[in-house]
């Protein structure tokens, strides 16, 4: 480590290539942390890496797979402070976790930021075969020639966007660490496959989503990677202002949503007697969209509120008497 450190030094003043060897410097500086995280880097692809490239105009994005620039600004109903916490984190380039159940408005309220903010948003969701390839990038064969095609994660950090993980619970811990590297203030991300290391951009900033509610021991976050982001709690939203977004989202009338949100409520009590989760904000939507449509409500929340969200037949009957009781 000392070795590496002090011939970096010598390196630089001989070679007077600044941005280059500042990039390996700050590579060194990450080498205990990549190795606590066992981090496939080693010391010998350290020092062959190549200088960063710069960051590229944003206006070749669009030509990204992936990549959305959104139009206007998503129509958002803030339920606290999260849009002023929110942009005080973009402008410090601090990752932030937003966390809280599913439907709730985490996927809304960072497409309404990624406009206000007029960055460009990439997501990703999480799955169980995402792979460190699948977020940094791999090597194509295109006719007889082998190319590097950037992941998203890199694209994101390359030029400057939001790179959204969405339940990033379901990723791999050993696909996670990648992202670690982009956390702290060095904003970098090592390629080890390139021998690259890659600056984020300015107006490059990391988001996860995680809902707490999925959690059991073999798929949670890491205490190593959670303590590395700001955390915006997410629940359902006071019934006045859920019943505005049903409306506003769905057509139906201020009453029939008011409706729907009470039986919302009513249903997500039942977690104490063995529902998984309650309904979310996006179920009553689909529910008001039938009914705006001509569906009869109860229908229309047997067909998404209640199929949707158990098979147990006596908490499927309860909901139904819930409906009944409630429309
Ligand atoms: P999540 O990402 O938390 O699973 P979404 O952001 O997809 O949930 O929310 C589902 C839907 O609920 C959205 O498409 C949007 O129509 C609506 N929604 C939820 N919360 C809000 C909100 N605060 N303002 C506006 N729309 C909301």
């Amino acid at each position: 480590m000392q070795f590496i450190v002090r011939g970096v030094s010598e390196g630089r003043q001989n070679a007077g290539e600044t941005g280059h060897w500042r990039a390996i410097v700050r590579q060194c500086d990450v080498i205990p942390s990549v190795a606590r995280d066992r981090f496939p880097y080693h010391r010998r692809s350290i020092m062959s890496l190549k200088p960063t490239r710069q960051a590229q105009p944003t206006k070749d994005l669009s030509l990204e797979q992936g990549v959305r620039w959104i139009e206007g600004e998503p129509y958002y109903l803030p339920s606290g402070n999260e849009v002023a916490v929110f942009t005080k984190c973009h402008e410090r380039g601090l990752p932030v976790m937003l966390k809280g159940p599913t439907g709730c408005g985490k996927t809304r309220f960072i497409e309404h930021m990624a406009a206000k903010l007029k960055r460009p948003l990439i997501t990703i969701a999480c799955h169980d075969d995402l792979s460190a390839s699948d977020l940094t990038g791999r090597y194509l064969i295109r006719g007889e020639e082998t190319v590097w095609v950037d992941g998203p994660l890199t694209t994101a950090a390359r030029h400057g966007a939001i790179c959204y993980l969405d339940e990033v619970v379901e990723a791999r811990q050993d696909t996670i660490v990648v992202i670690h590297p982009l956390t702290d203030d060095r904003h970098i991300l090592p390629i080890e496959k390139t021998g690259e290391l890659v600056e984020a951009a300015p107006g490059f900033q990391l988001v996860i989503s995680y809902n707490p509610g999925y959690q059991h021991a073999v798929k949670d976050l890491k205490p190593s990677t959670r303590q590395r982001f700001v955390t915006i709690d997410f629940d359902f939203p006071p019934a006045s202002s859920e019943a505005e977004i049903v409306a506003h989202e769905s057509g139906v009338k201020k009453q029939t949503a008011q409706a729907l949100v009470e039986l919302a409520r009513r249903v997500r009590r039942l977690k104490e007697q063995g529902l998984s989760e309650g309904p979310g904000t996006r179920l009553l939507i689909a529910a008001g969209r039938l009914i705006a449509d001509g569906i009869p409500p109860v229908q229309a929340c047997q067909a998404a509120l209640i199929g949707p969200l158990t098979d147990d037949p006596d908490l499927l009957s309860a909901i139904a008497d819930l409906v009944a009781a409630t429309l």
